[in-house]
Order: structure tokens, then sequence, then C-alpha cells
């Protein structure tokens, strides 16, 4: 994609001020430097420097992908409600997946994600483990009608996203394309410029085994990760993993006390003058199965911990959890602002640091009225016990003896060994080499693409604006005229054909502006290099030139396009 562009030719509105309903850094600056305008909530138009971005982007992620080995092809945001009631997540997905019907009252939907339409492909096309593995990518627009979009491209609702799926005979097969994918990925967002970590993942509504998120490391991102300082492990906060001391109290008998309007957990343990930790916080769920069945059930966690939703959600292998009313608490026999583990008429779990542990506190399941003395062993024998509790900095590694320190990420990326989970339901079979019929195996791979637009902007941008790296820049030198003279717009001239011819993007800021606009509007949009021509240089022949954010140095004009090469070289 190597061109050129007169800035005033361009279309890319810029604001001078922040705009209201943008807050983080990279919504803002898209906004500002017209990468991207708002159309509806979560949808969004590319502008053309944003469409540069995006294609960048997406040119880096095709030409890893197709050294990888996958193969490019091109499926339809429309897909049939009869494949997804064939995979069984018609029902399953919930509100995210936009369904409508058509004028034959046939219904549709658009495609959140294309495990169904690709399954279905497949599944007709395939007929021998000769043709396996296979590994096939799109990139292509998801709509997915988020809750909550928010923070511009971070969250849309119509988003682009790579998806790959590949299709292998057997799981070690599998394995080595997961592996391989892995890798890619790596390539992918060190190739971006970005500083990023992998990490193991809840599976989440996709389903399936093995999962490694990657995440951009970034203060505003939406999810926590946690990372070992001594060893490589990381995971999402949905499913780390954290070690800690579980204390037990004095071995009592399990007795009531008076605790009139003493609820929180911190209020109760200095009430009664014990640690947080030797409080059990009992919360109760409205869990909701796939199958659209619903039951209550109480977790509980330490006081000093907080329960992590997707780890019960988990563990019950529920479709997701809610907090229960006051009714229905009432209605398994606790209080609210009192519940306990004991006696209640409802499964309940309890975190694996609460197993064993005696001289416990909790709501005694009455108003105003908590238990000591608390034996989880002896006073809720049927509790069944899971991981639920969220890691905390400072918590022990599972693997190692280090610390783990938690931080906050943007997921660009996302690959999931699946298994056979939506082979089997899209009858995706093969004959094996002994002869025999069986089910493929399957692993998909996204990349946020849209989303890295931003991500990029959250890590690299200055006070003043964007500051793309080389590889992702919309244009990589703006070249600034300096004044209207003759000498000046000719030398221009002259270096953008040069510049352009010798294959470096150009935009040249010809306009009638005052200077200090146009150094503004560069830095604001983030080009990596500027090459500036005045005329008090150009009477030593000279123009300046420098990467943003540094100091320029003079460079003789015939010197230009090599200095400009080495630059581009360096930054590369
Ligand atoms: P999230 O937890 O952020 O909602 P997800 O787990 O639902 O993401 P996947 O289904 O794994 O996402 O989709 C693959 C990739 O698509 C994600 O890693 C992310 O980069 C991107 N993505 C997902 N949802 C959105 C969205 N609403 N807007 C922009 N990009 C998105
Ligand atoms: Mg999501």
């Amino acid at each position: 994609m190597m061109s050129r562009m007169r800035y005033s030719r361009l279309f890319a509105p810029t604001l001078r001020d922040d705009p209201a309903d943008a807050d983080i850094v990279s919504h803002r600056l898209l906004l500002r430097a017209g990468y991207v305008r708002r159309v509806t909530s979560g949808v969004y138009d590319f502008l053309p420097l944003g469409l540069r971005v995006l294609r960048r982007i997406e040119a880096i992620v095709r030409e890893e992908m197709d050294r990888a080995g996958a193969q490019e092809l091109l499926m339809p945001m429309v897909q049939p409600a009869e494949l997804w009631q064939q995979s069984g997540r018609w029902d399953k997905y919930g509100p995210e997946l936009l369904r409508f019907a058509d004028r034959h009252q046939h219904s549709s939907c658009l495609g959140p994600t294309h495990e169904e339409v690709i399954c279905d492909l497949v599944a007709r096309e395939l007929r021998s483990y000769k043709q396996l593995p296979m590994t096939l990518y799109q990139i292509q627009a998801k709509f997915r009608d988020e809750i909550r979009p928010r923070f511009g491209l971070m969250r849309g609702r119509e988003f682009v996203m790579k998806d790959a799926y590949s299709f292998h005979a057997d799981d070690e097969c599998l394995a080595r394309e997961y592996r391989n994918m892995f890798e890619a990925y790596g390539r992918i967002f060190t190739r971006l410029g970005l500083t990023f970590r992998a990490v193991e993942a809840d599976t989440g509504s996709i389903g399936g085994r093995d999962s490694h998120e990657f995440h951009v490391l970034a203060e505003s991102g939406e999810d926590v990760i946690a990372h070992c300082s001594a060893c490589d492990y990381a995971a999402n906060v949905e499913k780390a993993v954290g070690v800690r001391d579980c204390l037990s109290g004095e071995a009592d008998e399990l007795s009531e006390v008076n605790t009139p309007n003493v609820t929180a957990a911190d209020e109760v343990a200095s009430f009664l003058g014990v640690a947080p930790s030797l409080l059990v916080k009992t919360l109760m769920y409205r869990v909701l199965c796939d199958d659209g069945r619903s039951e209550i059930v109480a977790a509980c966690v330490r006081g000093d911990d907080q329960l992590q939703e997707i780890k019960l959600a988990h563990a019950l292998d529920a479709a997701s959890v809610e907090l229960a009313g006051d009714q229905e608490i009432n209605a398994v026999g606790a209080v609210s602002g009192f519940v306990g583990p004991v006696g209640l008429q409802c499964p309940v779990w309890v975190d694996r640091s609460l197993q064993g542990a005696c001289g416990l506190v909790a709501g005694a399941n009455r108003p105003d009225t908590h238990v000591v003395g608390l034996d989880m062993d002896r006073d809720v024998p049927d509790a069944r016990v899971a991981d639920l509790r969220e890691v905390k900095n400072g918590d022990r590694c599972p693997h190692c003896e280090g610390v783990l320190a938690l931080s906050r990420g943007i997921e660009v990326g996302h690959v999931f060994a699946l298994g056979t989970c939506y082979t089997e339901p899209m009858d995706v079979l093969f004959q094996a080499s002994d002869g025999r019929r069986a089910i493929a195996t399957m692993g998909c791979y996204g990349i946020g693409v849209s989303r890295l637009v931003a991500a990029i902007v959250e890590q690299c941008h200055d006070d003043n604006g964007i500051a793309w790296p080389i590889p992702v820049a919309p244009f990589q030198l703006v070249l600034i005229s300096m004044g209207q003279s003759d000498a000046v717009h000719e030398v221009s001239q002259q270096l953008y054909r040069a510049l352009t011819d010798a294959g470096v993007d150009v935009l040249w800021d010809e306009r009638k502006e005052r200077p200090g606009v146009k150094f503004r509007d560069a830095e604001l949009m983030g080009f990596p290099i500027q090459l500036v021509v005045g005329d008090r240089s150009l009477a030593r022949g000279e123009v300046e030139i420098g990467l943003r954010g540094q100091t320029r140095e003079s460079c003789a004009v015939e010197g230009v396009t090599e200095r400009v090469l080495q630059l581009l070289g360096a930054g590369n």
C-alpha cells in the first residue's frame, strides 16, 4: 500500500478539543485526529487515515497467517439460524447474537463468530484424512450486540476480526497447529510494536479445552491478568489460581452471637474482633443452566477474598450466574445480610481455602445473628469444594515459589483448542486412514483487528497525540512546508516525488497554514517521521528531519531519501 497524499485533499477532520463522550486516550485521540467517527452505539466509520492503519494491521496479520500455512477465504456476515440450531448455540448464545427474520420469515443472525458456517462448509467438502490438516482464515466484520459498547473501537458492536479455524484428524495434530498459531500470534504482535503477554484463559461461550489470550498491557484494559514474578505462569483473573496461606481459628463449638445491623464482612470482623480471613463470606447466586433451568446455590469465600463469578459458573457448569434476590434467598432458609453456609436448603460451594478450616465466623441465617466456632468439615459436611476466589497481588504462584502480580490488559487475540465440540454436532466427518468414519478435531484463533487500532494507540501516544509504530502508521512521513515561497514549494514538491518514488508513504502538508498549526496536526495524527522544508535551512541547501517527539537534525536536500530510508529501516 504505497501511496502519497496532499494534506489539503485529505479527509481527516480534526477536533481541537476532547470529545465529551470519549473516556480513554485511544478513543479521544482517534476521534480528535480524524481517524474514526461514531455512527451509532458501538458502530464506527473508518475515515481514510483510520482505514490505512486498519489495512496495515490486516496486511501484517495476513502475511503471518499465510506464512503459518493458513489459507484465506471469506464467509458471509448473515448466517442462517439452522446452522446455529445444529450446533446448539441458537439458544445458548444469548442477546449478543443479533437475530432477525427476512421477508420470508426465515430466521438468521449476524455472525459474531464463524464456527458454524465454517464447520458446515468443511463438513460438505471433507472426504478423507488426506485433506487434513487444514487451516482457513478470514478478515471480516463481526457483529455482537454487546450490552455495554464502549471505549470506541475497543468494544464495538460491529468490529473487524481475523478468525482462523483448523481441522485435524487427531488431537496431536491439533496441538501442533495450536502451537503454530500461538507462535504466529507472537510474531504479529511483535511486528505491530506492542508490549504483550500470552495468558491462560477461560474458554467462555466458545467452549473447548485449551485456550490462551494475548493481552496488550495497558492501564485502560478491561481485563486483569495475573503473572508470576519468577516463572512464565500468566492467566486471566477469570481463571488464575493463586495460593494463599489458609488460616484456622481456635477449634470450638458452633454457637450464635448477636450482631445487630452488622452485615459487611469487615464490619463483622471488627465487631467480633477476628481477622477478616476467618470470616466466611456467603453469596447467594441464581445459576442459569444451558437448558434454561435455574437454581439457587450458596458460594463461600474468605472474608478478605472476592468471589470470581466466572470460576463459579465453571464449577457449576452453568451458562451464567447472577446474584439472587431477597425472596430467593429467604426461600432456601437464609436471611439477606446474615447468610451463612450452615443449614441451608440449597447446594453450598466453598472455596478451596476454606476446606478443613475451623474457628470461623459466618452468618447464622437469622436476623442480626452470626455463628462463631464454625468448622467447615463438621458443620457443612456436604459442601462442594472448588477454586472460587479471585487471585490477589502477592498470592503465591501455583507452579513455583514466585509471587503473583496483577496488571491490566486489553485482549487482542485468543486461541482455542476446541476439540470436537463443534465438529460433532455439525457432522464434520472424514474417512480415517483405517477406513473408519471419524469426527475431525478443531481449533479456532481470533484477533481483534479493529480493537488493535485502539490498543496500539493506548500504548503509543504522548501528550501531543498518537505516536504510531512505523509498521502501522497511515503515512510513514509528513512533509511540512513552512511558508509559501517558491523555493520552499519547489523543493517540497521535488522531495515529495523523490520519496514516493523510493517507496515511502508521504503526506505533504502544503496547506496555507501557520507552522504551529501544521506541527500540532502532525503530532496529533502521529506520523513517525517529520520532514520540514523552510526558507532558513534551504538557504544552506538543507532541510530538517527527525522522528516524531525527537529533535530534528539538518540534512542536505540531496541526502534526504537516504536518511529517510535509514530511519525507516531502523524503526521497522
Ligand atoms: P471480550 O472478552 O473482550 O468480550 P471475547 O472473549 O468475547 O472478548 P473472542 O470471542 O475471543 O472475544 O473474539 C476474538 C477477538 O475479537 C478478541 O480477542 C478481541 O480482540 C476481539 N473482540 C471481541 N469482542 C470485541 C468487540 N466487542 N469489539 C472489538 N473487538 C472485539
Ligand atoms: Mg466478548
